[in-house]
């Protein structure tokens, strides 16, 4: 088994880190407490920022200015943008990893060539519409209704909080296309452009932690999109197109957790040096030493897990999606207890609002929910495990 990344990783390890800490981080307190209605330029700007490294392109089609490059390689680059900048990662993802590899993956040729070069150079930025108010991880519930007349959709619907909808150009959105047929052969995704007749988006909504990336619902009355607006140009596939996506995406959302991770693990390490206590460092007592001790352990087979399973989707192995939920559990529950351990480090002055370490804490919280829940890896996993072992 070689652990050992090749001299392309190592390099892009390298120009990430530099150019992520150097551009990337000083904006990310900025981001956390600018009013809500600045901080969709300031991400507009720092996804400007991103395309002088192509973070945008790395994993699409070359043939439309990306780099095709293979699922490690991402997830290296991944952890680095997400150390740096959680909200800046959260938004590049919705545009490139969800919006932009859907069309990748899916889309006809003339969808790709409309979209994913302004994707790259983030002259377009995409969002994906999947949740709604009264429809979660049951995706299935969505009310979303799509109705063919003539040559047209006529779409109807809310969905809720997507991420990049206050600054998004373009929407790839679930909707019901023959309800009877139920969720797997009867949803389509719609490309729809954020000025068609019919869309409105929300005011931003304020959350918890991931305050710089512009997330609100959208509502669609009457929304008109021609034929070919459906993702692959056929209807009755959106359901599997989007869990397709979801279970590879579980990787970026395990090194969302793992960047954010390893930030807390450098902000805590560094004040253990730092912070004296009874005439010595923190660290030194092995209550602090412990905890850095865990926070490195847990970070690392996090990532073990996470480039694990972005290898087994490279070999095409039938476990990979399985070993991406594991990956997606352990390392965001695994994020929690970093945070939370790092804030310890800190104690008082970690509490205190505006600091690096209360960002991070937020931020972590979200790693559970976002791109499936702990409760529905579990759940997917434990579906596996009994088909395996009770048949
Ligand atoms: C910052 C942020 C960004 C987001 N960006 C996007 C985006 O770009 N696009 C988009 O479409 N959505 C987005 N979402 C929404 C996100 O995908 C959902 O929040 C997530 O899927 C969970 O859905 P829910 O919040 O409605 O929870 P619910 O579905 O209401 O679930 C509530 C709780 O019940 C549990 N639960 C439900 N069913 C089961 C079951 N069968 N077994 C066990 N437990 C169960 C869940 O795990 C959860 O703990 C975003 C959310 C956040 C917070």
């Amino acid at each position: 088994m070689d652990y050992e990344l090749t001299n392309e990783q190592k390099g892009l390890q390298e120009d990430m880190a530099k150019f992520c800490q150097g551009e990337i981080a000083p904006r990310a307190r900025l981001l956390d407490e600018g009013p809500k209605d600045k901080v969709g330029e300031i991400i507009r700007e720092n996804l400007k920022k991103l395309t002088k490294v192509n973070y945008l392109g790395l994993g699409l089609d070359i043939h439309y200015g990306g780099k095709g490059l293979d699922l490690v390689s991402q997830c290296i680059a991944h952890e680095e943008l997400a150390k740096a900048c959680a909200s800046t990662f959260l938004s590049a993802w919705s545009s490139a990893y969800m919006f932009g590899a859907m069309l990748n993956l899916f889309g006809a040729d003339e969808q790709k060539d409309r979209y994913l070069p302004g994707v790259v150079k983030a002259d377009i930025i995409g969002a994906l519409a999947y949740t709604e108010p009264d429809a979660g991880v049951d995706i299935a519930g969505i009310k979303t209704i799509a109705e063919k007349k003539g040559d047209k959709w006529v779409i109807n619907g809310t969905k809720d909080l997507v991420t990049n909808a206050p600054i998004a150009d373009v929407f790839l959105v679930l909707a019901y296309t023959d309800k009877d047929a139920g969720s797997e052969t009867g949803m389509a995704l719609f490309i729809v452009d954020k000025d068609t007749k019919g869309l409105s988006i929300g005011s931003p909504i304020e959350t918890m932690g991931l305050r710089g990336a512009s997330i609100a619902g959208i509502s669609l009355k009457d929304c008109e999109v021609s034929d070919d607006s459906i993702l692959g140009g056929e209807s009755g596939k959106g359901f599997d197109q989007l869990e397709r996506i979801l279970e590879i995406g579980r990787i970026g959302m395990a090194t969302i957790s793992i960047g954010i991770g390893m930030a807390c693990m450098d902000k805590a390490t560094q004040y253990a040096k730092d912070r004296r206590a009874f005439g010595r460092q923190i660290g030194k007592f092995q209550e602090i030493g412990f905890k850095l001790a865990d926070m490195f352990t847990y970070n690392d087979l996090g990532r073990m897990l996470t480039y694990r399973a972005a290898w087994g989707f490279e070999q095409g192995e039938k476990e990979a999606g399985i070993l991406a939920s594991c990956a997606k559990l352990f390392a965001s529950e695994a994020t929690t207890n970093i945070a939370n351990w790092a804030l310890q480090v800190f104690a008082g002055h970690g509490y205190v609002k505006g600091t690096d370490i209360e960002r991070l804490y937020r931020d972590a919280r979200f790693c559970e929910i976002g791109g499936g829940t702990s409760e529905i890896q579990r759940s997917i996993i434990a579906k596996d495990v009994l088909d395996k072992f009770m048949s």
